[in-house]
């Protein structure tokens, strides 16, 4: 494994193996950095020192956001990795010992913004397991799978412009919710909810008409996060059908800073689980593209917080367990002909495993509030109140293999206005 000259504390997420990208704030205003040990690598202060050369424009290197960078494409992206590997290997930096402190930024001293402009976004629906415990809670007594869901990759449009970066604060939402005389009230949501999902974000995109084909995603897909698609389940149950999730979703939905990039992931590629029926041939791709990310819910409490009480994990998962994978997803959303841009985001859906422990929503976990979740300090959850907070993690780690974290992403529930 490759070593750094900046220091990279045994259990961090970010070695130098894995470079994530954000966008973070000090009082030098927004610049895009790289994640490293303890530290953030700063860009702009590179491309002011002439350190990039000619593997990026400095209008992108100095840019205030990623998305002209997403706009560049794969070897672009290729190309600046490449030099950023030389320039924080301990070896090849070629300033001076001394001179190199003006390059770096402590994570502590940072406040972290979005790392790109949402320009659109879809979420899909792509977990075998999720779909199904959602049909048995949602439509009881009915088939839980829906005739299309192993034939393509069902997903909805949601709202761009209420994607939030992480340590945003979420007011509960309010809105109609249908009672028990059968009429529907407005009121605060009580069954707000969590969805354990990862998302990927494409750069330069094909043009009107023309379908990206799954064997050419690597080409658009710059890199991954974690997602939470906060979701309102009273108000979605009583308004997503016929046309799907809208006002139940549309809220907010939280973005994890850091984008971990498809290359900072190849070695912890994994199988696609077995597809059944074969999926038609704009949905085959030849490469397998599931990633092994262990991924977790945490949920610490007013109560835990105020108490000095660490926050409980309520949930294991993995990325593994997707049913289809990213290069499906966007074929799929292209196959039509439609565009993709520069900071779209297409997010996977809820990723739930086979166990109970390993479901990526508090409706899965406590099935709709009949099995409220007991926790440490003994108070007990069916969905979320005020003053809770949800942190998602995410991290590839293997024998023999470069850990690749994602950090995390947090939001702490506050009342609705
Ligand atoms: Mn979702």
């Amino acid at each position: 494994m490759a070593s750094s000259w900046v220091p990279v504390p045994s259990e961090s997420d970010f070695p130098i193996e894995n470079l994530p990208y954000g966008v973070f704030k000090t009082v030098r205003g927004p610049h895009i950095g790289v994640a490293i040990g303890d530290a953030i690598f700063d860009l702009y202060a590179a491309s002011q020192a002439d350190l990039f050369g000619d593997a990026v424009p400095a209008g992108v290197a100095q840019a205030g956001s990623l998305n002209p960078l997403l706009a560049l494409g794969h070897d672009s992206w290729a190309r600046l990795r490449r030099r950023l590997l030389e320039l924080l290997q301990s070896d090849t930096m070629d300033v001076a010992a001394q001179d190199r402190a003006q390059f770096l930024v402590k994570r502590a001293d940072a406040q972290m913004l979005m790392p790109f402009e949402v320009r659109d976004y879809v979420d899909f629906y792509s977990s075998l397991e999720h779909a199904t415990n959602l049909g048995k809670i949602m439509r009881p007594g009915s088939e839980p799978l829906l005739p299309n869901w192993r034939w393509l990759p069902v997903g909805y449009h949601g709202r761009a412009s209420t994607v939030v970066v992480g340590g945003t604060p979420i007011v509960r939402p309010r809105g109609q919710i249908k009672t028990e005389a059968g009429n529907p009230e407005f009121a605060p949501t009580r069954m707000l909810d969590v969805e354990l999902e990862i998302g990927f974000v494409t750069g330069a995109g094909n043009s009107l008409g023309e379908p990206i084909a799954a064997d050419r995603a690597r080409e658009h897909i710059f890199g991954v996060v974690l997602v939470n698609d906060w979701s309102a389940r009273d108000i979605q149950g009583w308004e997503y059908q016929p046309l799907g999730p809208f006002l139940g979703k549309s809220f907010a939905t939280s973005l994890s800073p850091w984008v971990v990039t498809l290359e900072a992931l190849e070695s912890h590629r994994a199988a696609v689980p077995k597809q059944e029926p074969v999926p038609l041939p704009y949905l085959r791709s030849r490469e397998d593209w599931n990633y092994d990310i262990a991924l977790g819910i945490e949920l610490q409490t007013g109560k835990m917080r105020e108490g000095g009480v660490s926050a409980d994990v309520i949930s294991r998962s993995n990325a593994k367990y997707l049913y289809w994978s990213m290069a499906q997803q966007l074929a799929h959303a292209t196959s039509n002909g439609a565009t993709i841009s520069p900071g779209d985001l297409f997010a996977s859906g809820t990723i739930s495993g086979s166990e109970p422990g390993s479901y990526g929503s508090l409706i899965e976990l406590t099935w709709r509030g009949e099995k409220p979740l007991k926790l440490s300090n003994g108070e007990a959850r069916s969905f979320l109140e005020d003053g809770d907070t949800v942190t998602l993690t995410g991290r590839c780690e293997a024998p023999g293999k470069p850990r690749i974290g994602f950090g995390e992403v947090s939001g702490t529930i506050v009342p609705a206005r």
